[in-house]
């Protein structure tokens, strides 16, 4: 198979007609008890091809629960040109073994030290907008964002309208730190190496450290600025 980034165009977008404020409220009422694969489900079901999943790499849970509902289900890995060796060995592995439709976004820029200077203008090039292009033409799109990874998170819905008037599922969002160790653990499921090392999130090497015991998830990304968000969740 051929393995190269994928930077074609879709059709425009439109929002999906019936997810008003009521109806968001009725879906995460449902689902706050419910399994991630039943969200998956609802998900597959509504959306179909319109549909894809967002991935990091830190490990591949939820990729593991969607392929079970639907092996076909699109994968987008956002490739900023500053991941961690780790994390793209992480990606070649989960690939061969989900055997993913996978679609890898690249900037088109070249490499530069902007993360240096100013690195919302960097995440916006190399994450924001790459994410923007992965979902043209899609009504919907699933993440692994849980509620637990930091506290600015905390409140973050199952289900909600993003800012592309796209539909943004997380089906693990109610999931805590021990949910996710004990699926790893009863499903074999690949796991990035940098997490053993101190690195409960994983971003680009630029931006990513270690956090310290005690420490939210999240604290080592941007660790030394104001940043908390890379911006594709807001
Ligand atoms: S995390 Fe850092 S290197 Fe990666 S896109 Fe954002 S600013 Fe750039």
């Amino acid at each position: 198979m051929e393995r190269t980034a994928q930077l074609t165009f879709s059709p425009p977008r439109r929002r999906p007609a019936g997810f008003d404020e009521a109806t968001l409220a009725e879906l995460n009422d449902r689902f706050e008890m419910a399994a991630p694969s039943q969200i998956v489900k609802w998900a597959v079901e509504t959306f179909g091809q319109s549909l894809c999943l967002s991935a990091s790499m830190a490990d591949a849970v939820l990729i593991d629960i969607a392929t079970q509902v639907d092996p076909h289900v699109e994968v987008i890995f956002l490739d900023t040109q500053y991941h961690f060796p780790e994390t793209l060995v992480t990606l070649e592995r989960i690939w061969d073994r989900y055997d993913l439709n996978l679609r890898i976004m690249r900037p088109e820029v070249p490499l530069d030290d902007r993360w240096r200077t100013d690195v919302d203008a960097c995440c916006g090039v190399r994450r924001v907008d790459q994410l923007d292009r992965a979902l043209e033409g899609k009504q919907a799109w699933m993440s692994g964002l849980r509620r637990s990874e930091a506290a600015t998170r905390a409140d973050a819905r199952i289900v909600a309208v993003d800012r592309r008037g796209l539909v943004k599922i997380n089906p693990l969002a109610t999931w805590s730190d021990l949910d996710v160790s004990g699926y790893i653990d009863d499903h074999d499921v690949i796991v990035n190496p940098l997490v053993e090392q101190g690195y409960p999130s994983i971003g680009c090497w630029p931006c990513t450290r270690p956090v310290a015991d005690g420490e939210e998830p999240r604290a080592g990304r941007w660790a030394d600025l104001e940043k908390l968000e890379c911006g594709i969740h807001l």
